[in-house]
């Protein structure tokens, strides 16, 4: 079926369920891998063993999920979930299945699943796909089609409706109207989900390969209307629609993705929707910093002239600010956000390149380094992956000098001053990085020193 062969490790424990009298087959999302060509992430086995049985067979198990028949195996190196086929109880809080019951058959298993590309399952030893849902025709098309009824899966578990979002994004697939359908009606119902399932799918949603797919659906449907009603209550319909496309040429960072998509509403309230969402302090905080970068760009490179103003006029019709001016930004922001903000405010300006996005960045879940140079190639963007290549002094910290050196050279007890006069150094190194060495600071101290205690007198 596919030229990926799962890896030894697998085949060994499925050849040893199979001698014990099991069935197994590699199930869910590795199966959607392998029809479409790629490597799966993780094997997921499903058997017709219980959890005993597996625990028995294998010297070396974590019970990771026994309530839910999961047990892992860790064999040849790998940690392998296998898992009992289950059959699920009636759902009556809009998310979980009352109880669940293991199930003979595979083709149990497979019902139970979300949608058909997610319920296939394949036996690698005999080589026999079991697709009872046209899961692989669907993948042809390119098509996200619940199994069963939309309505009836997604009443069970409104969770699904995000989770179609997320697929459409990370594969970029299309979603059957049947589920647009069934998103629409059941959309004020989401409310039901805990808001860390929702945003860990917004996440991965956000990291996709077209996330303006699972924004267009969620949008479309009103889920969005419900999840931040902030954005999609305020926001005019098209311009929210510009944002979505401008999204799949950021970098598949779902931080700086958010930052732009939230961008009409500043970055407090953006932060704030974030929070409420139960993202992680850090992660609003990240979305505020490039969000107060970008908006800080606005003053200093502006469309059509006025303020900014190196030599050069910069690409696309705007002026490039001079370099200390995207140093200041960095230090009121960090480092670390800045090439985040000049791309956010450059798509919010519909000038940034497409295909600027480079999925190397999902992984690492952070702004890499040097990057910039290569990513649309905006002159703005290389102005500044250059200002931080030469690793400008951003920080107090960066000082060539520090508090005691202050408080040595001009005779100072510890207190304020001493705070205040390093801020006016970095005032100074970031106007020009060439001053920032020990003699030069030392003697900019000294005067500060002294035209503070004229000022107190
Ligand atoms: P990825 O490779 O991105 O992790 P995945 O298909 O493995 O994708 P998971 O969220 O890890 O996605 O879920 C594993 C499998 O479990 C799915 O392929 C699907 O068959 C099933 N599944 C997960 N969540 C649900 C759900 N809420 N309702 C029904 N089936 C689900
Ligand atoms: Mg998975």
């Amino acid at each position: 079926m596919s030229d990926i062969r799962p890896p030894d490790a697998v085949i060994d424990i499925m050849r040893r369920l199979k001698d014990a009298g099991h069935t197994c087959y590699v199930a869910g999302g590795a199966v959607r891998d392998l029809v479409m060509g790629r490597v799966p992430a993780d094997w997921d086995i499903a058997s017709s063993a219980l959890p005993a049985d597996v625990e028995r067979l294998f010297p070396r198990t974590v019970p990771t999920g026994i309530a839910h028949g999961t047990v892992t195996v860790l064999h040849g190196g790998m940690q392998v979930e296998v898992t009992t086929y289950r059959q699920d109880g009636p759902y009556s809080d809009g998310r979980h299945p009352d109880y669940v019951s293991f199930a003979p058959d595979i083709r149990d298993d497979l019902a139970r699943r979300d949608f058909t590309m997610n319920a296939m399952a394949y036996d690698p030893i005999e080589d026999c796909l079991v697709d009872p849902f046209g899961g692989r025709e669907h993948i042809r098309h390119r098509l996200i089609v619940c199994v069963g009824d939309p309505m009836v899966r997604f009443t069970e578990d409104k969770l699904r409706m995000v989770r179609a979002a997320r697929f459409a994004s990370t594969l970029g697939f299309d979603v059957h109207p049947s589920i647009v359908q069934a998103c629409s009606q059941l959309a004020s119902e989401i409310v039901q989900v805990a808001a860390e399932r929702i945003i860990a799918e917004l996440v991965r949603m956000m990291e996709g390969v077209e996330p303006s797919k699972g924004l267009a659906l969620l949008d479309e449907t009103g889920l969005l209307a419900h999840i931040m009603p902030d954005l999609a209550g305020e926001v005019a319909a098209d311009r929210r629609r510009e944002l979505y496309a401008a999204c799949d040429s950021l970098p598949q960072w779902a931080w700086e993705r958010w930052a732009l998509v939230l961008s009409p509403i500043g970055p407090e309230r953006a932060r704030q929707v974030l929070l409420s969402l139960r993202a992680s302090r850090h992660q609003a905080a990240t979305v505020y910093r490039i969000m107060s970068g970008a908006e800080a760009l606005r003053d200093v490179a502006p469309a059509d002239g006025g303020g900014g103003g190196a030599e050069g006029a910069g690409g696309g019709g705007g002026r490039l600010p001079e370099a200390r001016q995207l140093r200041q930004i960095a230090r009121q922001v960090g480092a670390d956000a800045l090439l985040s903000s000049v791309r956010v405010f450059l798509a919010l300006r519909g000038e940034l390149a497409e295909g600027a996005g480079s999925a190397e960045w999902a992984e690492g879940g952070g702004v890499p380094e040097g990057e910039g140079v290569g990513l649309g190639g905006h002159p703005l963007l290389l102005m500044a992956a250059t200002v931080l290549a030469s690793n400008p002094p951003l920080k107090v910290s960066d000082l060539a000098i520090n508090g005691k050196d202050i408080m040595a050279a001009a005779g100072l007890e510890s207190g304020p001053a001493v705070r205040r006069i390093l801020e006016r150094l970095l005032d100074e190194v970031i106007l020009d990085p060439a001053a920032n060495t020990r003699d030069r600071l030392i003697e900019l101290a000294v005067k500060c020193a002294k035209a503070l205690s004229r000022d107190q007198r």
